[in-house]
């Protein structure tokens, strides 16, 4: 049985006030959260505070992006040591709005994937298609693009220590969510994708759904056989909502 894993990625929102009472908020409500794991992706600048807040608490910390290269001349970039020197235990890797806003690919994603896991962190790499893609019936084939273009680099044995992330990129942050059942089939696709490699890999990788996931849709979701956790982006803004996720993973938790 793999522990559902539910995970706030708080995009570029927020100040030191509202994280602060954010991070306070979810610290607080998280004692009711025993089977799940809960994770926080904070903006870079308040990783310090984040490691501050959440020491002694069950909720771990998290970067939204790392770089390419290990360290050295490389201005404006953040590297995984210093992540994980702040504390970090996750890092998402190959958001859909790094794909299309910073021009990430498969070679750069599979790079920050090899420096998230040589500096200790574990890395979320999200994978979705677009809604052109949808409808032209090439989900399937993206999504195994996605997975496969980082497998092929870095190796099957690597998802031994990566999560996976299923982000429709239709249903981020537009309120739309991909039905319990749509999202299920890609989660079970990704995971036979995953299989062809390794059938014990596969059994154990957590696959998250993320995309518009919401205290009222949540439970639905998180019900189905091979979604893992989530993801959440708007909903994690709130600390109420966020808890009210991390609460509906419970109920579907061994
Ligand atoms: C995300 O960006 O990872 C995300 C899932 O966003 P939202 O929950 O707002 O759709």
């Amino acid at each position: 049985m793999r522990q559902p894993l539910i995970a706030g990625n708080w995009k570029m929102n927020g100040s030191k006030a509202s994280a602060d009472a954010l991070l306070r908020g979810v610290v607080a409500g998280s004692g009711g959260v025993s089977k799940s794991e809960i994770a926080v992706c904070v903006p870079f600048p308040y990783l310090y505070l984040g490691e501050q807040l959440l020491v002694g608490s069950a909720v771990r910390l998290g970067g939204q992006n790392l770089c390419t290269e290990s360290g050295g001349a490389f201005t404006g970039e953040v590297s995984g040591s210093m992540l994980a020197d702040f504390g970090c235990t996750y890092v998402i890797c190959g958001h859909s709005e790094r794909r299309e806003y910073y021009g990430e690919d498969e070679a750069s994603i599979a790079l920050k994937l090899t420096r998230a896991i040589e500096s200790g962190l574990t890395p979320i790499l999200c994978v979705g298609e677009t809604l052109r893609q949808r409808e032209a019936g090439e989900t399937e084939a993206v999504i195994a693009g996605q997975v496969d273009g980082v497998v092929d680099r870095i190796g099957i044995d690597a998802f031994a220590g990566i999560e996976i992330a299923y982000e429709p990129v239709w249903a981020i942050g537009t309120g739309l969510t991909a039905t319990p059942e749509q999202a299920q089939a890609v989660h079970a696709f990704i995971r036979s994708r995953i299989a062809e490699k390794s059938a014990s890999i596969a059994k154990k990788v957590r696959i998250l759904y993320g995309g518009s996931m919401k205290p009222g849709n949540a439970a639905e979701l998180l019900a189905q056989t091979d979604i893992d956790g989530g993801l959440i982006g708007g909903a994690s803004l709130n600390a109420d909502d966020f808890l009210a996720i991390c609460l509906a993973g419970e109920q579907t938790a061994a």
